[in-house]
């Protein structure tokens, strides 16, 4: 069999590439070899940008379960720490609590209406490359067999076989000092502030719903996640004991107990089975070296694992895949412009560091000892200045991202903003096709200086260049075209699209 693309791994990133690829022509196929997708439960929402990259893909209200365009959200933590995001005017901070089942399930109905194939039970066991195309080895069902294909996608998780074949290393971190213990279990129901929806523990005090609370022993989460048995409750400690065996309530009982330093009864939930969840030992920060071998690229987990605090693993890997989409697919239609494909490693490797850099900065903040506490109060300090939570919004939110992309306006290599268009529609349903747009705000001659049509911007700007990706690839503020903007313009053109 010959195809275009092969994406290894039906998870979320591997789906999202998939629709990506798909929107642009391109139809991959999807190798899984779990036979049905898996019940365990990771990531419980998504952070940052990529909630408005969803909801310009038209994909957001499917999770969100109506047709609202997200907002802001008002307050989130860094490392255990409140921010008040309130503060900013132009808040870049989106979250949406959904569980990541939902969103595989979602991806994989969106994938199938886009006409993608995905073989479940189908597993990558080798492959390999020369100039011209991939050889995959695969185990299905009914044996092995062999595919020839153009490209294979590595979206195959954090023990990826895909970059271990491929010959890229995967430096970085792993440390064996914490441990996490997350069940859905029962609290005694006096223990619940229902003016706040968090606890108010007798003998120490209140716990907000949601977010990380950290003690000088570890970590207690409480969170009342919708559509879910009970409460999710989870600790992590330390050097802690009991690292070894399956998780129990007593077990997550005592730990909450340690580090609370107050007895609070973990019960579990009424109903079916099974409620305890996981115990993690320790946890890796790895970064791979290269995200591209030849015809072999990474997405994802496979390029890059870290600690699950802030929750910016589906923000990254989500936008690598609707980094790579459009690239690959130009590649391989053959309308690519040179170098195009090796940009979505220069341009979401560097992403990915400053992921690294915040998760590690993180784990710093909320380790126990009286040192960090000492820490946490100057960062509690820093964090009293907007422009502090501004730098932190940017960072957890990836809205601090700039592509070098040629243009020296400010609005060029960065997230267009949320525009309202003629007749009412939103940027956010025009980009819904994965293609690009020009966009002209002077009704078709660039007449005049439409700062009003840059809602939060006060950037000047009469036109500009969106790559499928949601970046700007090109922008002006000329108020007539000339001959130097038009020429910009066609550079632009010619270097993004072909
Ligand atoms: C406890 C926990 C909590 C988290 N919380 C959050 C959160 O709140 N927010 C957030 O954004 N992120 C969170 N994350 C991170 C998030 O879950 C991951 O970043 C995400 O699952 C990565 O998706 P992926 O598609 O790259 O890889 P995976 O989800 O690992 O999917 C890889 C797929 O490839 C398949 N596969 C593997 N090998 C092969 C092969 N050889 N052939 C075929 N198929 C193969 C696997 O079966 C799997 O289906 C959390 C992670 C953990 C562990």
């Amino acid at each position: 069999m010959i195809t275009d693309v092969v994406i290894a791994g039906a998870g979320p990133n591997g789906l999202m590439l998939a629709c990506e690829l798909s929107l642009a022509g391109i139809r991959p196929l999807v190798l899984e070899r779990l036979p049905e997708r898996t019940q365990e439960n990771r990531a419980n929402g998504l952070v940052g940008q990529v909630v408005r990259m969803l909801d310009r893909r038209g994909l957001y209200e499917r999770l969100a379960g109506n047709q609202d365009p997200p907002r802001p959200t008002p307050g989130f933590v860094f490392g255990a720490l409140p921010i008040d995001l309130s503060v900013l005017d132009d808040n870049p901070f989106y979250i949406l609590q959904v569980p990541q089942r939902r969103i595989e399930q979602m991806l994989e109905e969106r994938a199938v209406e886009l006409a993608v194939e995905i073989r479940r039970g189908h597993e990558l066991t080798g492959f390999t490359q020369d100039a011209d195309g991939v050889t995959l080895q695969v185990s299905g069902p009914a044996g092995p067999y062999t595919i020839e294909t153009r490209y294979l996608i590595g979206a195959d998780g954090g023990h990826s076989i895909v970059r271990k074949l491929a010959g890229i290393t995967f430096p970085g971190v792993t440390t064996d000092h914490t441990i996490a213990r997350t069940a859905h279990a029962v609290v005694p129901a006096e223990f619940v502030d229902p003016a706040t929806g968090g606890l108010d523990i007798p003998g120490y005090g209140p716990i907000p719903q949601f977010l990380h609370h950290r003690t000088e022993r570890g970590l207690f989460v409480y969170a009342p996640l919708p559509g879910t048995p009970a409460p999710l409750i989870s600790t992590t400690e330390w050097n802690g004991q009991d690292a070894e065996g399956p998780l129990t309530l007593a077990e997550l009982q005592a730990s909450a107990r340690r580090v609370l330093g107050v007895n609070i009864v973990v019960g579990p939930p009424d109903g079916q089975g099974p409620h305890l969840m996981r115990k993690l030992n320790g946890g890796n920060t790895r970064l791979a070296e290269r995200f591209r071998d030849g015809r072999v690229l990474l997405v994802g987990d496979a390029a890059h694992v870290h600690s699950a605090i802030g929750g910016p693993g589906l923000n990254l890997g989500l936008q690598d895949a609707v980094n790579l989409g459009w690239k690959l697919a130009a590649d391989v239609r053959g309308t690519a412009p040179a170098g195009l494909l090796d940009t979505y490693e220069s341009e979401r490797r560097p992403v990915a560091e400053r992921v690294v850099m915040s998760s590690r900065a993180q784990s710093a903040l909320i380790a126990p000892g009286s040192e960090v506490t000492g820490l946490r109060a100057l960062f509690t300090e820093l964090l009293g200045d907007p422009r502090n939570v501004r730098r932190i919004a940017d960072l957890m939110s990836g809205a601090d991202i700039r592509y070098e992309v040629g243009s020296d306006h400010p609005l060029a290599g960065r997230w267009a903003p949320d525009l309202d268009l003629e007749d009412g529609v939103r940027l956010a349903e025009l980009t819904r096709d994965g293609r690009p747009h020009l966009i002209d705000f002077t009704g078709g001659d660039w007449g005049y200086p439409a700062t009003a049509g840059l809602p939060g911007s006060a950037v000047p700007c009469t036109a500009l260049l969106l790559r499928p990706d949601g970046y700007v690839a090109w922008a002006t503020d000329v108020p007539q075209p000339d001959a130097e903007s038009r020429a910009s313009l066609r550079t632009a053109i010619q270097r993004w699209l072909g």
